[in-house]
């Protein structure tokens, strides 16, 4: 593995980590996230590491700055929630939804593979070593040196664009900014994850999402906006006016957030591909050359079966525990190598 910044240091150290069984399954991605959500599960146990897993019950809820006529029932659980609180509606059915820490998650698996053999490289890919007649992986060069290797796996979320320079007619994988704050709440909150429809004190409407985590501290996420990838991942900053809408927002929710302590002011980008839809499989044209990336607004969720199944790709030739037909890079143009 070769990190240009820090293990879990973008997405998969600040995304929210909520899980869903069923609801990318008017997608592609359906088989793919029913996997994962499976494995989550199994690799809570078998990790043999807190990564935060815990099933969930979700809820909407809307609230607004303006005092409410009347106060909407609260289902049992949900009277932390002490703003102006319009409508909650459980969206999901028992034992479907569920949550990891990301970061945690992220180092449990780097720790696990480090146990079976796995080297940790630090320092930038710059290239992909091919032979001779183009046709096959050589190595990586990283920092001016190759790193022999017979297979690449090309995951660098929204900088696997990057890797267009060394093969054109990748798929250009880019990257869309969201925002996070973490909160310590001044008192203990409920477990549920939110997904909130929020009126401000201006009359914006916003949409953060909520979640308490077991450690004590409640993640909200939100405000993305089309802001360039910067080419180091070490440099995102969030925006100031976020982090203040954010606050607001959740706020709003409770007085418990309101009240609150501020942990982490944050900001990464989701990897996005052309058609919304992973990109998963081999390089047409490059022996060795594989892709793994862009899983969007689902990766944390998504990434047990992904690395189940591009294992077997790589070492056994096919992807046996769920399809990756829809996700084939090959559905792109045609690929050209140059040397
Ligand atoms: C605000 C927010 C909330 C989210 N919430 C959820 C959620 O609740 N549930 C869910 O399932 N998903 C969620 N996601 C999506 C999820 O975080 C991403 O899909 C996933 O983390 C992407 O993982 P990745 O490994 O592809 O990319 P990243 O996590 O971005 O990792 C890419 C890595 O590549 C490294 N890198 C880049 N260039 C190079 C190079 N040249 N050489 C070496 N290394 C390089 C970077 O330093 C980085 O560590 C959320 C995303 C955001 C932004």
């Amino acid at each position: 593995m070769v990190e240009k910044g820090e293990v879990a240091c973008a997405s998969s150290g600040k995304a929210g980590g909520f899980l869903a069984l069923d609801w990318n399954d008017s997608t592609a991605v359906g088989p793919l996230a029913r996997l994962s959500y499976s494995l989550h599960k199994d690799l809570a146990q078998s990790l043999g590491a807190d990564t935060g897993y815990r099933e969930v019950r979700t809820f909407s809820v809307a609230a607004s700055a303006k005092p409410s006529r009347r106060k909407a029932a609260r289902n049992d659980g949900l009277g932390w929630l002490d703003g102006n609180i319009g409508q909650v509606r459980e969206m999901a059915e028992e034992g479907t939804t569920a949550q990891v820490h990301p970061e945690k998650l992220t180092r449990a698996f780097l720790n696990s593979a480090l146990n079976r053999g796995a080297t940790l490289v630090r320092g930038a890919v710059q290239g992909i070593a091919l032979s001779a007649d183009g046709k096959r992986v050589e190595g990586v060069r990283v920092d001016g040196k190759t790193l022999p290797a017979k297979s690449v796996v090309i995951a660098m979320g929204p900088w696997s664009g990057d890797a267009t320079r060394w093969i054109p007619g990748l798929p250009r994988i880019g990257g869309q900014k969201a925002h996070s704050i973490l909160v310590r709440p001044s008192r203990p909150v409920g477990a549920d994850c939110l997904f909130a429809q929020v009126v401000t004190s201006s009359g914006e409407r916003k949409e953060p999402e909520v979640y308490p985590r077991p450690d004590g501290t409640v993640y909200v996420c939100g405000e993305s906006d089309d802001s360039a990838v910067p080419d180091d991942p070490l440099s995102i900053s969030p925006r100031a006016d976020a982090m203040t809408a954010l606050r607001e927002a959740g706020g709003l929710i409770s007085s418990a957030l309101a009240e609150g302590t501020l942990e982490a002011q944050q900001a990464c980008f989701l990897p996005t591909s052309p058609d919304g839809l992973p990109v998963l499989g081999r390089v047409p044209g490059i022996e060795g050359a594989y892709i793994a990336s862009g899983h969007s607004c689902w990766g944390i969720l998504n990434a047990p079966a992904t690395g189940k199944a591009m294992a077997e790709l790589i070492v056994d030739g096919a992807a046996k525990c769920v399809s990756l037909a829809a996700f084939d890079p090959a559905r792109f143009k045609a690929h050209r190598v140059v040397h």
